[in-house]
Formats: C-alpha cells, structure tokens, sequence
C-alpha cells in the first residue's frame, strides 16, 4: 500500500489556465464526477479565493456523491505574518471546506526576493505557518513547492531550507514543481535522489510540458522514488500545458508495473479523455498517445500486413487496455491488406476475391492522386467500395441544377438553388435559398429528397473544410471538401474533390446523404429477416 502511486488531477484548477480553455460551474462537477468514477484519487477543484465560479463550485460539489476521490481546494501561503489566522488566502481555503488543500509557496529566491521582496526568513515563515495553521485546522496539506527545481540549482540551501519548512509545519505532501518547464528528466531522478535523505515525508511530482518533457519528468521523478504525481487530463494547462495524465496513468500501470491507490479503470481511459475535450469544446487531439484517434492507426501497406498477422509488431499495447481501437488507414499507401482489413470491418469479405481487391487499391491510388483523401472519410471509402461489390448504387440521380448568387448593395450575399432530381422514376423538382451557393444547394437536396426518405431529416452538418490543394493556381486551384455529418447517434466523414467547390461540395454532401441511407436500409433489412 506504502508504495502506491496516489493520482493527483487538476485539470479543473490547472488545466483550466490553459489558453481558451473554460469550464461552467456544470461542466466542472461532471468531470469531477467522471475523474472519480475512474478511480482518481485527489481532484483539485480550483482557487476559491480567485472567482466566484470556483466559489460556487466548493459550495456544490458537496452535493455530489463522490465515490473515492477527495475534493482538494487550491491558494497561497499567507500574504503576511502579521495576521496568519485572519488571512483572506488561507480564510478562503478554510471556507472551501474541503478535507484536502494543496498550497503554494516560494522556493526560487529570485521569487521570494525579487517578486515579493521578502527576507528569507520571513519566506520561511510564511510557508511554516500557513502550513501549520491548516493543519491545525484539520486539513490534509499538499504543499506545492512553486519552481523547486528552478531555485535547487541557483541556490540549493535556500530550496532546501523551504522544503523544511513545510514538512516541520506537518504537510502531509511535499510536492516538486517545475513550473517553468525546463527541467531535464536526468536532472529531476538525480536532484530527488539527493532530495531523499532530507525529506522524509511524502515526495510528489508536479510539472510542465514547456520542454515537451513534463511526462517523462513524472516518470522519472516516480523512478526516483515520488509516488504522488499531479497533472491534467489530456495535457491541458498554462502556456504548453501540464503533465498528461492520459499518458502518465498507462504509462504507470503498464510499463513501470506500478500500482495506483486506488483501483484505475485503465479501459475507460479514452472515454474520459473524450469526454473531457467534449467538455471543453476542443477538437481531441488525434495523435495523442495511448488515447488518440490514430494511436493504433495503421496506414503503410507493409504494416497493416504485419499487423493483421499480429498486432504485436507494430503496436506498443494492445489498444484495448486502454479503450482504443486498432484503426486501419485507406491511402494511396494503401496495400491490399489495407482494402480487405477494411471490408471485413464493414462486413465485406474479399479473401477470396485477389482481382476486386487489386482493382479498388489501384481506383483508390488513382482517386488520391487526384486529390481524394480516404483516411479522412471513412464514409466515402464504405459507399466506394460497397458500390465495387454492387451492395451500393445511389439512391438519387440529379437531373438538373442552377444556382443563382446575388449581392445586394451593400455587399451581403444571397443564393438560391433549383434542382431537378429523379428517384426510382419519379422526378422532383425544387427550389431553396441559403446563405451561400453551398447551403443553398444542401437545402434544396434536403428539400427535393425529404418525401422520399423522411430518415433524412435528421441530418445535420457537424463540420466542413475546405483546402486548397493546389495554391499555385490561385483561384483555379482544385479544393478538397470534407463534411462531417450526424444524425444524433452516428458521425460520419465524406470527401469531394474538384476544380469547383460548389462541385465538391455536393459530391461530399451527396455521399454523406447516400451513406446515411445506405446504413438505414442495412439495418432495416437486418431487422425484417
Ligand atoms: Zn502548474
């Protein structure tokens, strides 16, 4: 138990002073509810002295049913020694009533001298005392030891002496900050080796990504014998971010073989890595180790051939642990391996059919060189290469279309769209107006083709990009166009590519109607037989 690694997440405090990154007192208590589901052990909840929000936030989370995890508030030490039991900073503290509090004080002189301008005497005292008077309060104390390993190499007695301070005053937690980060990982094993035979008490870890190294600085500080490691889910935090606990936790687990205090639900990982981006309204990061969407994305022809063989040789873990997915990429670098890995995900079996698999790697290679791009949109690539085993033919044919752009004096722009479609013989003809020649057309499609399949309804555009794939031509320059579409459940991604981007933006939005129809059909299919 002694050895027990205890987990340490402030996303909520730290994470949140990353750059565009805002929580509401709401989105707070739910990550704060999925971080103990998953078997956090300390979640630091913000800094009641500093904003109401993180005020109201103490007030309610004691409404929520926590099932391990313990709510820390997080402040400074005392402002002065003149008054330390009526001190706003630690009073706000106190009326947090958590059962943990993490603490910050100085241990760089450059801070203590210069940014206070305090004796170190006086910086010691500060640090005993504020300690001791939330101790005394009955507070479980993590003190944070603000640029530690900074000040250690300017100036390694005074660092020390701070140090002390707070382990005298009872704090139950020492915790090593490399605020700044621009530790090395060798400088943070060796600095706590040395650390060892003065600091009794807990040792823990807190660092920055400033040297993308904050993940490799927890591992080594854990190495060197700290086992309580603080950090953010998903790396968010100040400037380049904190220490990932996304990357930490597994790391923790399955390579150093360590255990946490608390059971992790270690196949959860990705989910809650998930949901807090989704919180936070950011777009996941898709190269993110253990929890990003190509973590376990295999692209070369090569690989996936040795992958499908087993898994083993070209993925660290089995993505499974973690709650990922094995992925396989369609692209012009693409093998067969690729297209039948592929098909036998979408129900497709191509083992014994060498000649259409041969045929939709080479129509493939050739769609890529004019711009298509697959691995992006795994919609299109079904409806492909459904269509190259007759599964799939289109459920709409448009006849005719025009479109009309107008801009009124003031430079505002309006369009409207007329389209002629035909399905199963019968013809529909319609007209709409949007914002821009592109909704116009989406609008009129929707409008011509709700009669005959009211399912789609339901769709809805989630994203669109546009890029230019050859800048050199300028305004001749063919676009690529990918639409992420949803009906409420699924998400799906097509891709249109032409001179003209109304042109590839109705090949996108065709397909991305064609799929959701196909997959509708599929099920309903499956459920009448
Ligand atoms: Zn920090």
């Amino acid at each position: 138990m002694k050895d027990r690694i205890e987990l340490f997440d402030t996303t909520l405090r730290d994470g949140t002073q990353g750059e565009g990154i805002s929580l509401s007192v709401q989105d707070k208590l739910m990550i704060a509810h999925k971080l103990d589901e998953f078997g956090i052990d300390v979640i630091e909840g913000g800094w009641p002295g500093s904003n109401p929000k993180d005020e109201e936030f103490f007030r309610s989370v004691k409404k929520l049913n926590l099932f391990h995890a313990q709510i820390c508030a997080f402040g400074s030490t005392a402002r002065s020694l003149k008054n330390i039991e009526n001190d706003p900073n630690l009073q706000a503290l106190l009326n947090a009533e958590t059962p943990v509090v993490s603490i910050f004080g100085k241990t760089w002189r450059l801070h203590s001298q210069k940014g206070l301008g305090i004796s170190d005497e006086e910086n010691e005292e500060l640090i005993f005392k504020s300690v001791e008077f939330l101790k005394r309060n009955g507070k479980r104390v993590i003190y944070d030891s603000e640029h530690f390993f900074d000040g250690f190499k300017d100036d390694k007695n005074f660092a020390l002496r701070m140090l002390k301070a707070a382990e005298k005053a009872g704090a139950d937690v020492i915790v090593l900050c490399d605020t700044n980060g621009g530790t090395m990982p060798h400088e943070v094993f060796d600095i706590i080796i040395e650390l060892k035979s003065t600091i009794l008490r807990t040792i823990g870890i807190h660092t920055h990504n400033d040297s993308e190294l904050a993940v490799a600085n927890s591992i080594a500080a854990i190495q060197a014998g700290a086992i309580h490691v603080q950090g953010t889910m998903n790396g968010v935090g100040e400037r380049c971010g904190n220490a990932n606990l996304c990357s930490i936790i597994p790391n923790i687990i399955l390579k150093l073989n360590k255990k946490t205090k608390q059971e992790i639900n270690l196949e959860h990982l990705t989910s809650v890595s998930h949901f807090v981006y989704e919180l936070m309204n950011l777009a996941p990061n898709t190269r993110a180790a253990y929890v990003g969407k190509s973590a376990f994305a295999h692209k070369g022809g090569i690989h996936v051939s040795a992958v499908l063989k087993d898994s083993r040789m070209y993925e660290h873990i089995d993505p499974e642990k973690v709650g990922n997915k094995q992925r396989v990429l369609i692209s012009d670098l693409s093998g067969q391996s690729n297209i039948r890995y592929k098909a036998k995900e979408l129900g497709i079996d191509l083992s014994d059919k060498k000649e259409l698999s041969k045929k939709v790697v080479n129509y493939i290679k050739m769609l890529e060189y004019g711009g298509f791009q697959f691995d992006g949109a795994e919609a299109s690539f079904e409806l492909l290469l459904n269509g190259e085993t007759n599964e799939f033919s289109p459920y709409f044919r448009v006849l005719d279309s025009k479109i009309h752009v107008f801009f009124d004096a003031d430079g505002h722009s309006k369009a409207e769209a007329v389209l002629k479609i035909e399905v199963d013989g019968e013809i529909e003809h319609t007209a709409s107006d949007g914002n821009g020649p592109v909704n116009a057309l989406d609008n009129a499609l929707r409008k011509a083709l709700l009669r005959f399949y009211p399912e789609i309804s339901l769709i809805k555009l989630v994203d669109y990009k546009v890029r230019v794939l050859d800048e050199k031509e300028g305004t001749n320059a063919k676009v690529r166009v990918m639409i992420e579409s949803s009906d409420g459940n699924d998400t799906w991604s097509t891709v249109g590519v032409s001179e003209n981007i109304i042109e590839a933006s109705f090949q996108a939005l065709s397909d991305s109607i064609n799929y959701k129809l196909f997959k509708y059909q599929k099920r309903n299919k499956k459920q009448t037989v």
